[in-house]
């Protein structure tokens, strides 16, 4: 059976449109040296980076007791904020958006950001007038996108089945299981491609390879 056309592409932000996998390693350097903790690298990264964030945190060592999470993510969040212009969008992340929605289809957002950062940066890069709705978590935690994406799911008023889930890491590919809505991964971000592809989903390597094996 083919899985009806597709009418609606819910983008993840992070690492799948924006590129701030250096950004993001940059600023948890920066938490790690103050702690004199070891440092990220893209591989190390990679391997240990996952949601819920705090059980990632407590895999990059830091002491739980001594640094509570939720201080480590206003010191991380902090830190990404006072650079988040630093990062620049995927080279094709602008002409994907720009092809699917000449297509006709509709794109929103769905982000573990905060919300009014998220609308912030998306304009900023002169894109809200893509999106039909533009997601984001009402606090600065990212445990889950999963209730947030359920409330999308539900404004859209499209079939789960006429939905597709783009993002960049295996919680993409949860939240995408459990809208019950169709998932393609781009291994451009924040989970490397082996790890990506163990979800059996599609993997990318960038997002143009994403628009061209999907007719956009
Ligand atoms: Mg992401």
């Amino acid at each position: 059976m083919t899985r009806p056309r597709i009418r609606h592409v819910i983008w993840d932000w992070n690492g799948t449109l924006l590129n701030d996998l250096d950004l993001s390693i940059e600023v948890m350097n920066g938490l790690l040296a103050r702690r004199s903790l070891p440092p990220l690298d893209r591989a190390r990264y990679h391997a240990l980076f996952d949601f819920p964030v705090r059980a990632y945190y407590e895999r990059l060592g830091f002491d739980p007791v001594r640094d509570p999470f939720d201080q480590l993510s206003v010191e991380f969040i902090s830190g990404y904020d006072d650079r988040r212009f630093g990062a620049a969008l995927h080279r094709d992340a602008a002409p994907t958006l720009a092809a699917v929605r000449a297509t006709g289809i509709d794109q929103s957002i769905l982000s573990a950001y905060r919300h009014e950062t998220l609308h912030e940066i998306v304009a900023h890069f002169g894109l809200t007038s893509q999106f039909n709705h533009i997601a984001g978590l009402d606090n600065i935690h990212a445990h889950s996108k999963v209730a947030l994406g359920r409330d999308l799911v539900a404004r859209l008023g499209v079939a789960p089945d006429e939905i597709l889930l783009v993002g960049d890491t295996l919680h993409d590919f949860d939240v995408a299981q459990d809208l019950g809505v169709a998932c393609a991964l781009v291994a451009a971000g924040h989970h490397p491609i082996e790890r990506l592809r163990k979800t059996g989903a599609p993997v990318f390597t960038v997002l143009s390879a994403f628009a061209a094996a999907h007719g956009f």
